[in-house]
């Protein structure tokens, strides 16, 4: 047996035989690193060896005995020290009717994929950040890791899918009784009554058809990108909500869900996150949006016992709007008109009734507005028309509850600063595999693809 102090006079040696005059610290940081590379790099291929071996020979679905069909079947793996060598025993589950390779399972190595799980997992991470173009250097600067762009998107792509597929079987859950007593164990809420709040919005993503053929298609003046809606949710308990010691809203723990595939995709996924964020536990279910009809559609479809509001920061542009509209934008008199109303709307327990009325009292003086005017204040009637039972501020501010749909505007902003980079675009099988591995990894579960993280 060796000791510790044997290892470390070893590395010096290795490293002095390197070393010039005049050398800094990070060199010498550097250098450490790579006359251990080589003895690391051997370590984990013995290891590996070695878990190989161990591994039972079971179908890693069913649990039943493989056929086995060979032992001793090579498989090669690129791991954050080189090239990784191995063996290991493969076999066929009858019960199945498919091949396993249940070393490769426990080992966390997937099908036809080079990469070792830490190097799937700084893919993955460094995709979050920014397009593998951007990446490369960085990750070989931090890890020593050489990935070209292809490789480095592939591989987080390949997470992204996973995911996608974890996600997917959450939503299975929430199909069945059983599942969703499954999904709300998951929940950690507090054994007084608390408030769960969700709130909702949509952003656009840039995405491009025919891939390959842009060159083509931008010289015959075809448009070769096309906006797509990214629905978006967050979901808290109002007690998670805070301030940091500079006045800065925080919430400290909080659900997330960004899909692309439609209102079909994103209802599910929304109830799935509300769900394991103590939607059955809560006293009391608060929803906040903009004025959004799709929205509040899905609330009443999927949480209607909820209580329903409309952000009030969109609610006073509505406002001010018909203020510019009928009195001039900016004018003393189109903000001495509007005033009232602002205050109504916070302040008083039916301040949107209020609004209605004033709204309505204005037709008897129509001869003073021009057609344009008319129809705009008729339009801004039946906006408070339709939503004046979400707009009870007061009772909300009286709660401790949010009037404004903030926090999941800073989400969109959030997803936004990494999907929708200037000349971005993505593809449409892409660009969900993305969002569900930000989502994941934003809902603190990357211990779901990757379960040395929780180590
Ligand atoms: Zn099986």
């Amino acid at each position: 047996m060796i000791s510790d102090e044997e290892v470390v006079v070893w590395l010096c040696d290795e490293a002095t035989d390197l070393l010039e005059e005049g050398v800094g610290m990070g060199t010498l940081e550097q250098m450490l690193e790579r006359v251990s590379l080589e003895c690391r790099r051997r370590a984990l291929e013995r290891l590996v060896q070695h878990a190989a071996e161990q591994q039972a020979l079971n179908c890693p679905r069913c649990r039943k005995a493989l056929h086995v069909e060979e032992h001793g079947r090579a498989r090669k793996v690129n791991s954050t020290y080189g090239l990784i060598r191995f063996t290991r025993s493969y076999g066929f589950c009858p019960d199945c009717g498919v091949y396993h390779y249940p070393a490769d399972v426990t080992l966390g190595l997937q099908e036809r994929a080079p990469a070792s799980p830490r190097v799937q997992e700084i893919c993955a991470l460094t995709a979050l950040r920014a397009p593998a173009c951007q990446v490369q250097t960085d990750v070989r600067r931090l890890t020593g890791i050489d990935l070209d762009p292809s490789s480095l998107h592939r591989e987080a792509r390949r997470q992204g899918e996973r995911a996608m597929a974890l996600r997917e079987a959450d939503v299975a859950l929430s199909r069945t009784r059983e599942g969703v007593v499954e999904l709300a164990a998951r929940a950690c809420t507090p054994a007084a009554p608390f408030t769960l709040v969700m709130e909702i919005d949509a952003w656009n993503i840039r995405e491009r058809d025919n891939w390959g053929l842009s060159q083509r298609l931008r010289e015959a003046g075809a448009d070769t990108g096309r906006w797509h809606w990214v629905y978006t949710g967050t979901v808290f308990r109002l007690d998670q909500r805070g301030t940091t010691a500079s006045g800065r809203p925080v919430i400290a723990e909080r659900g997330y869900v960004a899909t692309r595939t439609g209102l079909d995709g994103f209802q599910p996924q929304l109830y799935t996150e509300a769900l394991q964020r103590g939607l059955l536990q809560a006293e009391h279910v608060l929803i906040l949006a903009d004025g959004a009809i799709w929205i509040w559609n899905l609330v009443a479809d999927r949480f209607p016992s909820a209580t329903q509001r409309v952000d009030l920061y969109h609610v006073k542009e509505h406002l001010w709007e018909l203020a510019s509209e009928l009195f001039g934008q900016g004018t003393e008199q189109a903000k001495a008109w509007v005033t009232p109303y602002l205050n109504w709307l916070e302040h008083r327990k039916d301040g949107a009734l209020d609004v209605i009325e004033g709204l309505q009292g204005l037709r008897t003086t129509l001869d003073r507005f021009t057609l344009a005017q008319q129809e705009a204040l008729e339009r801004e009637i039946g906006y408070f028309d339709t939503h004046q039972h979400r707009m009870d501020y007061k009772t909300g501010k009286a709660l401790g509850q949010p009037v404004g749909s903030g926090a999941v505007e800073s989400t969109c902003n959030q997803y936004q600063r990494r999907f929708k980079l200037p000349g971005q675009f993505w593809s449409l099988e892409g660009d969900e595999a993305f969002l569900a591995l930000a989502t994941l990894h934003r809902n603190n579960r990357w211990h779901q693809l990757f379960p040395h993280d929780s180590a």
